[in-house]
């Protein structure tokens, strides 16, 4: 058997066992045990499958059809520039946050031309926001990620060792904002928190239920209460002028907006991701 006929059969097996994008599921899971980029494996089909390999193959199809999310599955994941690895420890990291760090990097580069500005990714999971931050960033700033979970610490961490940036960014274990009692001393607040209303989170795809971590779904009975807290916390943390920028739900927008101006943030923006939902939501502090 060679690999154009092991992908096909991968292909046809997973789609009836209801796997989704199960072409493309064959495909990353063939280009990732050779080890090569998905475009590629055209130079592979040819050639004969070891037995190696097709255990391999077997073992990964069938923890796909046991309902174990892709990106798991394949221990890594792309996002932006950075190939990050990605397990049960923290939550897969999603196109629509890519576009939030454009966000953080427009900001940046408008408003830290001379200074050194600080920078915290809160609930950092795998690392995504914070790790491509600052990898993108072309100028120095203090690069901060905390997360409540130690086991989402010591992925992003080893995400940073992996891709060179562990000089760049301070990685610590922390609840919210917790570990900041220095007034006045952050630029920059950036969070993809928890968001989904806790009766939602039963509802949710199986694939995303069941495996990834709960901890980085449940925002509460309204789905607000990690905006609440961090908006809070954020107004004696920030600088004058700081900003925040937030990932949210798609039917978020006003009540996100509506919190920001309560506690008397200015330049409240609610904007849409590529698919046309409201998905971020950002704010300054101005101080008078
Ligand atoms: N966007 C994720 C989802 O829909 C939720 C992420 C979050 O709660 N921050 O599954």
């Amino acid at each position: 058997m060679n690999w154009k006929n092991i992908i096909e059969k991968a292909a046809s097996y997973l789609n009836e066992k209801g796997v989704p994008d199960a072409e493309t599921a064959g495909e990353l899971l063939a280009a990732r045990l050779l080890g090569v980029g998905r475009g590629f494996l055209v130079s592979y089909l040819e050639r004969e499958v070891s037995p190696k390999y097709l255990d391999a193959m077997r073992r990964g199809m069938k923890r796909l059809v046991s309902g174990e999310p892709l990106q798991y599955v394949l221990g890594e994941w792309d996002f932006r520039t950075l190939t990050l690895k990605c397990d049960k420890r923290a939550l897969i990291p999603r196109p629509e946050t890519e576009e939030l760090v454009t966000r953080v990097l427009n900001h940046l580069s408008q408003n830290y031309q001379t200074s050194r500005p600080v920078v915290v990714d809160v609930g950092t999971g795998t690392g995504a926001i914070i790790l491509s931050l600052a990898a993108e960033y072309k100028k120095d700033a203090f690069f901060i990620g905390t997360d409540i979970s130690a086991d989402a610490i010591a992925l992003a961490k080893e995400n940073a060792a992996k891709l060179s940036l562990h000089d760049k960014v301070n990685l610590v274990v922390a609840d919210g904002l917790d570990e900041f009692d220095e007034p006045e001393s952050i630029d920059i607040i950036v969070s993809n928190p928890p968001y989904i209303e806790s009766a939602v989170c039963p509802t949710l795809d199986a694939r995303v239920y069941r495996h990834e971590p709960i901890l980085a779904l449940d925002g509460g009975a309204s789905g607000l209460d990690f905006y609440d807290r961090y908006l809070s916390d954020a107004l004696h943390l920030l600088k004058d002028s700081g900003a925040i920028f937030f990932e949210i739900g798609e039917g978020q927008g006003q009540a996100v907006s509506k919190l920001m101006y309560d506690y008397g943030f200015t330049d409240i923006r609610i904007e849409k991701d590529f698919s046309g939902h409201d998905r971020f939501a950002s704010c300054r502090l101005q101080m008078p």
